[in-house]
């Protein structure tokens, strides 16, 4: 699976083992570097080292957390790959969260002019988006993923058994990205989503195939979407419902705010405005909010972050053209809007700052 896609992505609780074999077969490499970080490496570093058959010494581990997603920490694993000698010959494995999946990725668009790449996802957002469609990139000062490359990996290896570990606020991050996907696209796969919150959030037996299920339903959707426009020139705009908000809430909030609670603020209020400009039917927003709520997620501005520097942040983003900020937005649940221009709509300023007051 899937078809839309050039390169195979796995599913398969148990697989890390499997590594070596997978990788052997869609990247075939003389030498292989692994890119993870201080909370994955000591948890599943050695597993994927052995069953790549590599040195610990070929494992580059990098802090946890947003701010390793930097210049900073991209020219260290690009020095330390010259240092170790890895040459044209080489791929890179990527395991652990979007972080390392966008850092290592942009490593790999870049190191020697593009070395192939495997994604090993740890994270629940992480195996449902980050690792899907060949984004990669860092932040900078002025924004967040500012600085960066499409570069498509070379196979995704995803093992949900890793989730064992991940902590429940991690989880839920990953539903916020879970329900935008049933957002701008279908309908019953986000009515799955919502009705499998409870058992996977807070226990039960079956809560490990109603995850692998969540992924697999993400995946077909993601992988529908980018494998028809793979550079974002019209339809993957809509993948961006909640980001255009959200990219400035962590922005300002200096990063503290995670990605996926960033989304879940931002698909709550864009979806508002969506209603309030006449776009989406009503009570879109409310079903939204319900469902961010269900998952334990945020769906209002932190304390400290005012509407107006919002405003500010979302004019200087990539998703700004010609004086005026365009916002990917739903029509209902499984419909988004915006067919006609590209797969967004630009929205006046006034009815932004209505919504967020
Ligand atoms: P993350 O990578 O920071 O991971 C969250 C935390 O969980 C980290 O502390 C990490 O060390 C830890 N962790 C990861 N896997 C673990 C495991 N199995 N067990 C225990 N701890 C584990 O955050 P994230 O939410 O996965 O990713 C967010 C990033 O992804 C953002 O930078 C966002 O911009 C990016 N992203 C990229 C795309 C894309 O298409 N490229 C899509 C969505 C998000």
């Amino acid at each position: 699976m899937p078809a839309s896609l050039p390169y195979p992505v796995s599913v398969e609780p148990g697989s890390l083992p499997k590594l070596g074999k997978f990788a052997g077969e869609f990247a075939p490499a003389h030498k292989y570097a692994i890119i993870t970080d201080t909370n994955v490496g000591p948890l599943y570093g050695k597993a994927a080292a052995g069953a790549l058959g590599i040195d610990q010494s070929d494992v580059l581990v990098i802090p946890a957390g947003e701010s390793s997603k930097s210049r900073g920490t991209w020219g260290w694993a690009t020095d330390e790959l010259i240092t170790r000698g890895f040459g044209r010959d080489s791929a890179l494995i990527a395991l652990g969260g979007g972080v390392v999946l966008d850092l290592a990725g942009f490593v790999a668009a870049t190191y020697m002019r593009g070395l192939p790449i495997i994604h090993v996802p740890t994270t629940l957002l992480g195996m449902i988006d980050a690792s899907i469609g060949g984004k990669t990139g860092v932040d900078t000062h002025f924004g967040k993923n500012l600085v960066g490359a499409f570069h498509q990996p070379s196979g995704v290896l995803i093992d949900p058994q890793l989730l064992e570990t991940l902590a429940l606020s991690e989880l839920r991050t990953g539903f916020a990205e879970a329900l935008k996907h049933g957002v701008i696209a279908s309908r019953s796969y986000f009515d799955s989503v919502v009705s499998a919150i409870p058992g996977v959030l807070y226990g039960g037996a079956e809560s490990g195939d109603s995850l692998t299920g969540i992924i697999v339903g993400s995946i077909e959707i993601k992988s529908g979407i980018v494998g028809r426009d793979e550079r974002e020139s019209g339809l993957r705009k809509i993948l961006n419902f909640g980001h255009t908000i959200a990219h400035a809430v962590e922005m300002l909030s200096d990063y503290t705010v995670a990605h996926g609670e960033a989304v879940a603020i931002g698909m709550t209020i864009e979806s508002r405005i969506a209603e309030r400009s006449g776009i989406a039917v009503r009570g879109t927003a409310a079903e939204i909010r319900k469902a961010v709520l269900a998952a334990g997620l945020p769906v209002t501005l932190p304390d400290g972050i005012d509407s107006g520097r919002i405003i500010e942040v979302m004019r200087s983003d990539k998703k700004a053209r010609a004086g005026s900020v365009h916002y990917a937005l739903p029509r209902s649940i499984g419909e988004m809007a915006g067919a006609e221009s590209g797969w967004s709509v630009a929205v006046d300023d006034s009815i932004v700052s209505e919504v967020l007051a």
